[in-house]
């Protein structure tokens, strides 16, 4: 066993982890970042994801991250530009990553009136290594390390348990040149020239089984290249995101569902007749998972009454309660577009992991309820919390804090949402 020692450990190396991990590491702490599979970038690499949703008001890292990607997109895909960007980022910052390092369990010890996670056990390759930290943050997505430390989580919606549907995610080039349709959401109507409108030919594709039962628009995003469209269309219902057995069957499932929408668009749209698939996601993209009790639970609630909390670490979040059918094809909650919330605010205390003193989240498995969880999931949101949650860990760690000993108004600071003279002097 290989023992290491850190003032901060971030685990899962997706949009909140590496923000988390270079605010941290900027901060002057010495900082550990797991990731279990062999790059960075978590749903914005290996899952194929674009492009960066949502918006906050608060500048943060991950307006970086972004810019940098978008610069490095003059000499490759998106998806590339991150790999190559987010690894620079680290190595700049000197996070010490670890790749192919999955974290596997916990030691937790009580405390006056809590517990403490003393360490996490990660292996790779055969070997097992102990970390030890001041201050830990799970932005797994899935909650698995608040999950081996026996933090509560809730999964699903409340009426049935079901998470959003999975997906793959793929690009095809080969589209004819002066062929300008792209399709962007449910009510991004397109005449395509000759009579037909593509979603009502998606939508009619899909109830004579040309297209499977629950894909009823395929989504076509630009890339940037011509002739090339990214293909968010292929979905999964009722699959349980932490059973390996589930995910290896989505996985079959949806690798089939590229070959029948790629057949869909040949035959069907003029222009794609000589489309090929020519990258995808490195494996099923999971949008919902745990999301981890915190010591508050943001609700939809908040979000569409644009709630504001003193102790705010993301300001003016905004994206719609985009919630993908758990049951069935298209949206949730309506047949067209979704729902849009309030600009909102993202409370600390939905970040503190309750009954643990130094145990942090970020991203997608923060605490929240299914519907809020369903906006604040998307990657612009997502870098903000990491964002703030590596500043606070650097607090944790730097004075010996707990996590609700810190000055929140430090973390606010640092996050540009406090400019007054109060906070500036804290
Ligand atoms: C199909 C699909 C389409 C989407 N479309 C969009 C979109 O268009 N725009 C948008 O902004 N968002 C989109 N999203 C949502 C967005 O991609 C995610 O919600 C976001 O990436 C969450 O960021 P995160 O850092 O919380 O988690 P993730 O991106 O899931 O990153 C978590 C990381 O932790 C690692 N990890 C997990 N467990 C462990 C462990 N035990 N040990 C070590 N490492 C671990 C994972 O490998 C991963 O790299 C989409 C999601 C999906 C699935």
């Amino acid at each position: 066993m290989v023992i290491k020692q850190y003032d901060t450990l971030v685990v899962g190396g997706g949009p909140a982890g590496m923000a988390a991990a270079l605010a941290a590491a900027r901060a002057g702490r010495k900082t550990a970042l797991l990731e279990r599979y062999g790059c960075l970038g978590g749903g914005m690499t290996s899952s194929y994801v674009r492009p960066f949703l949502g918006s906050v008001k608060n500048a943060n890292i991950g307006c970086e991250i972004e810019k940098r990607i978008a610069d490095a997109e003059s000499f490759c895909s998106p998806v590339e530009a991150a790999k190559i960007v987010l690894a620079e980022m680290a190595h700049e910052a000197g996070i010490d990553v670890y790749l192919q390092t999955q974290a596997v369990s916990a030691k937790t010890v009580p405390t006056a009136e809590s517990r403490r996670v003393e360490s996490v056990a990660a292996v790779s390759h055969g070997t097992e290594y102990t970390f030890t930290a001041d201050a830990y943050i799970d932005a797994t997505g899935d909650g698995d390390l608040a999950a081996v430390c026996g933090a509560e989580f809730f999964i699903g919606r409340d009426s049935d348990g079901l998470v959003q549907p999975m997906s793959v995610m793929f690009t095809v080039e080969g589209i004819e040149p002066d062929t300008g349709l792209v399709c962007r959401h449910e009510e991004d109507w397109q005449d395509l020239g000759d009579g037909r409108e593509y979603l009502d030919l998606c939508r009619r594709a899909c109830e004579s089984g040309e297209l499977p039962p629950s894909v009823n628009i395929v989504r076509l995003y630009e890339t940037g290249r011509r002739g090339e469209r990214m293909v968010n269309a292929t979905q999964l219902n009722r699959v349980f995101p932490l059973d390996p057995r589930a995910l290896a069957e989505a996985e079959y499932e949806l690798r089939t569902q590229v070959r029948q929408v790629v057949l869909f668009l040949k035959n069907n749209i003029p222009g794609f007749a000589h489309i090929r698939v020519n990258g995808s996601s490195v494996t099923t993209g999971v949008r919902e998972s745990r999301r981890v009790v915190g010591d508050y639970v943001l609700s939809a609630e908040d979000l569409f009454a644009g709630r504001r909390f003193d102790d705010a670490v993301v300001t003016d979040a905004h994206f719609c309660i985009d919630i993908h059918n758990p049951d069935g094809a298209g949206q949730a909650e309506r047949d067209g577009c979704p729902y849009t919330p309030q600009p909102y605010e993202i409370p600390y205390r939905s970040m503190t992991a309750k009954g643990f003193d130094n145990l942090l989240t970020a991203g997608r498995c923060i605490s929240g309820d299914h519907r809020a969880h369903a906006s604040y999931r998307v990657m612009r949101i997502c870098m903000a919390m990491g964002h703030a949650a590596g500043v606070a860990a650097a607090l944790m760690s730097e004075g010996g804090l707990t996590s609700r000993e810190i000055d929140i108004r430090r973390v606010q600071r640092a996050v540009g949402i406090r400019k007054d003279a109060e906070a500036s002097g804290s």
